[in-house]
């Protein structure tokens, strides 16, 4: 129990008064919105007393119930979608979304917004919409953040560029929840993740499912991709090794020399294992196990060719010709960049 002075409106003096959580209900546009109210009690007539900081809190309070209710959008993601999405200065948002900078920032901090602010503002979470919206107003945009909006677009663009191919024919694209995020104990080695590969590779007759033959340059790009979207939805790597931006992509050079005697057949060495000897964990495999699904039915070409629109190798490569070979490492801050980026763009869009 903690105790603070403050000037109590009942007995007219400063008593010292306890804070308390007290369940309330108000009426919100005809809504009534249960909610743990902040009070302080006060210790010498045992009354609440009003205070204006509390009633600021509890307001908060009550607008994000209302906003939770509604399914509308909260403070912090009007603070995010700017921020951290677009990276874009208040007054470049609000050009863009024709509101004042005035109330973008009263959103940002917390005040209700109307219904149809909601909405008007939900449709740029998708960055096509804020493209449009930045073809429209360009001109009117200064040199530097004109520049820097147009490259962060370029690469939004191409997180949604993939994630739509590998939504295939559904609606939207599964992602998976992992728990325990922080585990930083939960690499495992590059040799379990490519004997994985492999092995799914061969539970296939070749002739028929000629798609998903698991070839030295199909193994590559899968292990990269599982790399990438295990740091999104785990925050941390799948394995330690690197990647370098090669002329086909990116490849770890000792996997490529582990295997180039397969060329771009399938890779038919028996380990005499199964995936579940690996020692690989639950998280682990259904990671990987959605890489497999999300990815296998690529050819290895159309892979490679994913990963050349991507910012990591690209970036990398800066201004190498696409034939050029290069043996530069791809940094790691890249790969977790991009994928973290595509994670949780994809998570904000399908709220919607
Ligand atoms: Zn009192």
């Amino acid at each position: 129990m903690t105790l603070q002075l403050k000037f109590c409106v009942h007995c007219f003096e400063r008593t010292s008064v306890e804070h308390k959580f007290v369940t309330d209900k108000v009426e919100l546009h005809g809504e009534t919105i249960t909610y743990e109210a902040e009070r302080y009690e006060c210790t010498k007539c045992g009354k609440y007393t009003d205070n204006d900081e509390l009633t600021d809190r509890n307001y908060s309070t009550i607008y994000r119930k209302y906003q939770e209710n509604k399914d509308m959008l909260k403070a912090e993601d009007f603070r995010y979608v700017r921020n951290e999405i677009y990276q874009a200065s208040t007054r470049v948002m609000a050009k863009l979304i024709g509101w004042s900078p005035a109330t973008i920032s009263r959103y940002e901090n917390g005040s209700l917004q109307t219904k149809k602010h909601d909405t008007h503002f939900k449709t740029y979470l998708d960055p096509r919409a804020m493209k449009r919206a930045f073809d429209n107003y360009r001109d009117e945009l200064e040199e530097k953040p004109k520049r820097v909006l147009e490259e962060r677009l370029s690469f939004l663009l191409d997180t949604v560029k993939s994630s739509e191919l590998l939504k295939g024919l559904d609606d939207r694209l599964t992602l998976l929840n992992i728990e325990d995020r922080d585990d930083e104990s939960h690499m495992t080695s590059t040799e379990s993740v490519e004997k994985f590969f492999i092995i799914k590779g061969q539970e296939f007759n070749e002739e028929d499912e000629d798609d998903l033959r698991v070839s030295p340059l199909k193994l590559q790009k899968l292990m990269y991709f599982a790399q990438g979207w295990s740091h999104a939805f785990t925050g941390h790597d799948l394995f330690e090794d690197n990647f370098q931006a090669w002329q086909h992509g990116p490849v770890i050079p000792d996997l490529y020399h582990r295997y180039k005697s397969y060329g771009s057949k399938r890779i038919d060495k028996d380990f005499g294992v199964s995936i579940h000897d690996l020692g690989l964990t639950s998280d682990q495999l259904s990671i990987l196990h959605w890489i497999w699904d999300k990815y296998s039915k690529f050819e290895a070409k159309f892979l490679e060719n994913l990963t050349h629109i991507e910012y990591p190798w690209r970036k990398t490569r800066a201004d190498l010709a696409d034939d050029a070979s290069c043996d530069w490492v791809i940094e790691k801050d890249d790969i977790h960049h991009f994928f973290d980026s595509m994670y949780r763009t994809l998570k904000l869009l399908q709220r919607n």
